[in-house]
């Protein structure tokens, strides 16, 4: 049993035997990949301190292999390949009460509020465990949470086949954006200004534009014969993005707002307004995206598994980390656990 522990002030330090007995309602996943994410960069580099315990095992991108169930605990079964989805809301609150459990007031972001997947063995909710294909490959497995992120992205724009859609941010939930949109039938295009990202895209069949060197809406106008996008999903977090989003969507278009805020950011209402645009918002995933994720993962009809640019070992994790931070040629790196 190894776990690795983010200590503060960018150090990682790995451990050996602390592994959790299940209790009643939970099972020990045996973990085999997990995926770093942007969040883990920003608990690494000390930017999430007041919310993050320490020590704390970072992850919540991750698959496994069921290796213990609790006594209560029915439907799953030692040796089930499985992926976890890292949201333990409180259930009393309002969101829990109506059906929107995935946004609870007080929800407890797995891997980020408590203890995650960096480690050989993750104790867990049965509640949050799904069920993979038992043949699925459980290197892609690990992509299931951020896939899972686009398609409920997806889900909430209302997307239909034949409609276009602008992605603006092509990180890898802005490219994930784009193949599950492209999944139901959408034409996408991508606005990035990174070109080992504007590149990436490109060699998945995405259309890309980079707004410094085209504008944005113009771009937009000439795709669509002056209508304007069905969709805009805005991923990119960034003050240039949020200007924009509302200025490339048609009457009635819709605005999905993907990326996260840490500061208020201006936003051209006026357009808003002159074409009644829906802004909406969208955070995780609920049940139904996470079920359409692992179907997406393991047909991979999109080449999803082309995102995985790198694979290395858990005691390596100090190493990836530091490594992240200078090479920014990478776009989802996976810890063996
Ligand atoms: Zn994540
Ligand atoms: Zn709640």
């Amino acid at each position: 049993m190894t776990a690795t522990r983010y200590e503060g002030n960018k150090k990682i330090s790995v451990v050996e035997g602390c592994k959790k007995a299940p209790k009643a309602n939970e099972v020990t996943v045996e973990i085999a990949y997990s995926g770093i994410c942007g969040t883990d960069l920003h608990i690494f580099h000390g930017v999430m301190d007041e919310r993050v315990g320490k020590p704390h095992i970072m992850g919540h991108e991750c698959s496994g292999v069921i290796e213990a169930v609790g006594s209560d605990v029915s439907g799953l079964s030692i040796g089930d390949k499985v992926v976890v989805r890292p949201l333990d809301p409180c259930g009393a609150c309002y969101a829990c009460q109506h059906g929107m459990s995935h946004i609870c007031y007080n929800l407890n972001f797995m891997g980020v509020d408590t203890d995650g997947s960096m480690q050989s063995y993750w104790t867990v909710p049965a509640s949050t465990i799904h069920k993979i294909p038992q043949d699925m490959d459980l290197k892609n497995a690990a992509l299931v949470e951020p896939v899972a992120v686009a398609v409920h992205d997806v889900n909430r724009s209302g997307l239909k086949a034949g409609d276009k859609a602008v992605v603006i941010g092509g990180g890898p939930i802005g490219i994930l954006v784009a193949l599950v949109a492209k999944s139901f039938g959408a034409d996408v295009v991508i606005s990035e200004i990174n070109p080992f990202r504007l590149g990436f895209a490109k060699d998945l069949g995405i259309d890309t534009v980079n707004p410094t060197e085209k504008d944005l809406v113009t771009y937009v106008n000439t795709w669509t014969d002056g209508v304007g996008a069905d969709v805009c999903f805005e991923v990119s977090g960034s003050k240039p993005g949020a200007m924009v989003m509302t200025e490339v969507v048609k009457t009635r278009g819709k605005v999905v707002l993907v990326g996260i805020y840490g500061q208020p950011a201006e936003v051209n209402l006026k357009q808003m307004w002159l074409r009644e645009v829906e802004l909406i918002g969208a955070r995780v995933y609920e049940d139904i995206d996470y079920d359409l994720a692992i179907d997406l993962v393991a047909k991979n009809d999109y080449s999803f598994d082309k995102l995985i640019t790198k694979v290395a070992p858990l005691e390596e994790l100090q190493d990836i980390l530091d490594g992240m931070d200078t090479d920014q040629q990478g776009m989802k790196v996976l810890v063996k656990c």
